[in-house]
């Protein structure tokens, strides 16, 4: 895979000083990506073919279901669910008992096939290309540019996810000089910032004594939120909500 730069996004992102910079720019992505399928991309002989072939996984039909654009989503939804038929089809005639020694194999095997049909998502595939790209440029910054660099070395880490996918890429595409250097302020960030808010979250449990009632939140009262999006990636709360829209 070649990777390239992406350096405003990801500058913007760390200086909104989030607990997760890359889960900020996945949402935006997704929301823009969920904006042109619902906008026009449905209408593009190219795109129809991907979303006939692919189609959606369960978060990215739910964001484009809230959209006001029903007619999009039934059109391709539509020929989608023609493709899904044909293959499954042929997935289930094949899986037809054909005697007494071939039934158990070629039953056991139906099932995976007709999860295989229903998995991938062509918006999942483009915010994975884009969180690639930017967990890239976020490695290639750290040594390239000061103000980034700073900006990492205080920021909050990132998800564990997200730690997983810059610690993968950072050994891909750096020298192992560099790879040890990311890797070491990245650990420390990280462990950090872990610790953090686990304080944070036994923070939230002991304003629940009595005798506590009086002492103030500091920053506990977000921290189930918090924890919960730091272990998985943003899924909870204000961090995980899409933008508004009237569309
Ligand atoms: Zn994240
Ligand atoms: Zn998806």
């Amino acid at each position: 895979m070649k990777y390239t730069l992406d350096t405003i996004p990801v500058l913007d992102a760390y200086k909104a000083d989030c607990e997760c910079p890359l889960c900020q720019l996945r949402i935006a992505c997704e929301d823009q990506y969920v904006d042109s399928m619902m906008s026009s991309a449905y209408m593009e002989p190219d795109w129809r073919v991907k979303t006939n072939e692919t189609g959606f996984c369960t978060r990215h039909f739910e964001l484009m279901f809230e959209r006001r654009n029903r007619l999009g989503l039934a059109l391709m939804t539509h020929t989608h669910m023609q493709e899904v038929i044909r293959s499954l089809n042929e997935i289930l005639q094949s899986g037809a008992p054909q005697g007494f020694f071939s039934f158990r194999s070629e039953k056991s095997s139906l099932p995976q096939k007709i999860r295989a049909r229903v998995d991938g998502c062509v918006i999942c595939d483009q915010v994975e290309n884009a969180i690639h790209r930017y967990a890239y440029t976020v490695a290639q910054l750290y040594f390239t540019n000061a103000e980034f660099k700073a900006m990492f070395e205080q920021s909050k880490g990132v998800c564990l996810p997200h730690l997983a996918l810059l610690l993968e890429i950072a050994e891909k595409t750096l020298s192992s000089a560099q790879y040890r250097a990311f890797q070491s302020a990245l650990a420390a960030l990280e462990l950090a910032n872990l610790k953090r808010i686990e304080g944070e979250l036994e923070g939230f449990t002991l304003k629940f004594d009595y005798r506590n009632a009086d002492k103030p939140w500091g920053n506990s009262r977000d921290a189930v939120e918090r924890a919960i999006n730091k272990l998985m990636g943003a899924c909870v709360g204000e961090a995980a909500q899409m933008p508004a829209h009237n569309d």
